[in-house]
């Protein structure tokens, strides 16, 4: 056999992969169905500005060690990220913090804040709220829920927020500064030059073959290594025999718009049920852009068909119980290793996945 392993996919998790093993002695083969390597970190160069193809990619971690490896590979820049609302004609901050709810309410005092937001959240008495519009209402009150999430929640999951299960939310962050900071973690940026630097970094002097699906020559690819790394869909590995796992999916729609600068921030979200998106992107300000032109993205989210590409896991207790029986079966094949967002059938950061391989 030619290769120690053989690693199906190079996004994060295979290009992690490749890397540590490359660095304990093993030869690698890295094969990706798609015309490059980076998954879905993968940015396209459009007019000197780096486009994030599969969704905005913002770094962020409060893990010292993740930090020092990611910077150990690539500089990152001091990028924070303070996405916008939009609605109706006004903009709002987020996450939602006292600037959110002074250009709601015109009020600017945290104590005078609470109590609108607990006298809208006692709308809801049961403990258990049935569906999201219950569960983002007792924990936000109306006002909040009708502005910036009903919108944008209908149409990520395309069902009206009575039909979304409450599952579907955690809590929401309320936040009592003036801090638009989306992240509360500690360390955030983007790497300077984007992120195809830091997977080139991983890959370096690893072999890698690109435009190949692993399942159109499965036979041959498997007898190229004693082991396989696989981070495609698992429901597919397996010939879907116990039937496909959902996703939600996504449309990327980019345009080079003739102007320095569009919407003078990096993602605005469109809250509002009537535009069909719901968030552009306008990526020359992850990385402080000077360019004269600009490139944005709108993004839709839609129901998961063949043409598509999986995007978000849908968790629930269906999907789950299929996704156990694959993983049965993955745990009877000891020479094939199952990892990352597809293979584990789990949402995951970056900065979770980079955990996985730092001790
Ligand atoms: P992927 O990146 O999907 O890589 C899998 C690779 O396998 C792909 O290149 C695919 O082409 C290849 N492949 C699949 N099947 C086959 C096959 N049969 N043959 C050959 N190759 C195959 N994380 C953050 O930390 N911050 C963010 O801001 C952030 N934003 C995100 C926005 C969106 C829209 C999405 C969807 C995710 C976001 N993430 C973010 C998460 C991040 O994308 C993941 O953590 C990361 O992509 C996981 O890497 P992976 O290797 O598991 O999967």
């Amino acid at each position: 056999m030619k290769f120690d392993y053989l690693i199906v996919g190079a996004g994060l998790f295979g290009s992690m992969f490749a890397y540590h093993a490359k660095k304990a002695g093993k030869k690698c083969l890295v094969i990706d169905k798609r015309p490059y390597v980076g998954g879905n970190l993968y940015c396209e160069n459009i007019e000197g500005i780096n486009v994030h193809k599969y969704g905005a990619h913002i770094f962020h971690t409060s893990n010292k060690k993740v930090w020092d490896f990611v910077n150990s590979l690539v500089e990152f820049n001091r990028y924070t990220n303070s996405p916008l609302a939009y609605y109706k004609g006004s903009y709002y901050n987020l996450p939602f913090n006292m600037n959110t709810f002074y250009a709601i309410w015109g009020v600017g005092r945290p104590n005078d804040v609470k109590k609108i937001i607990e006298k809208q959240r006692a709308e809801i008495t049961t403990e258990y709220p049935k569906n999201l519009e219950e569960k983002a209402i007792s924990q936000v009150g109306r006002e909040i829920y009708e502005l910036l999430i009903k919108g944008y929640s209908e149409k990520q999951w395309g069902r009206k927020c009575t039909d979304i299960p409450a599952f579907i939310i955690n809590r929401i962050p309320l936040r009592y500064t003036f801090d638009n900071n989306y992240f509360n973690d500690k360390y955030q940026g983007i790497p300077v030059g984007g992120y195809n630097v830091m997977i080139d970094k991983l890959l370096n002097g690893i072999e890698k073959q690109c435009n190949i699906d692993f399942f159109s020559n499965r036979h041959e690819l498997e007898k190229s290594a004693k082991k396989i790394v696989f981070t495609g869909k698992i429901d597919e590995y397996f010939n879907y025999r116990f039937g496909r796992l959902d996703y939600r999916s996504l449309k990327f729609e980019h345009e080079i718009v003739n102007c320095e600068n569009y919407q003078g921030n990096a993602v605005v979200n469109y809250t509002d049920k009537e535009v069909p998106y719901t968030r552009i992107i306008e990526h020359k300000h992850f990385e402080f852009g000077i360019q004269p032109k600009t490139v944005i993205t709108r993004e839709y989210s839609l129901a998961m068909n063949d043409e598509l590409d999986p995007y978000y896991p849908i968790n629930d207790e269906h999907n789950n119980n299929i996704f156990g029986k694959y993983q049965e079966l993955a745990n009877q094949i000891p020479n094939v290793i199952f990892g990352g967002r597809l293979a584990e059938y789990k949402y995951y950061d970056m900065h979770q996945i980079i955990e996985k391989f730092i001790k």
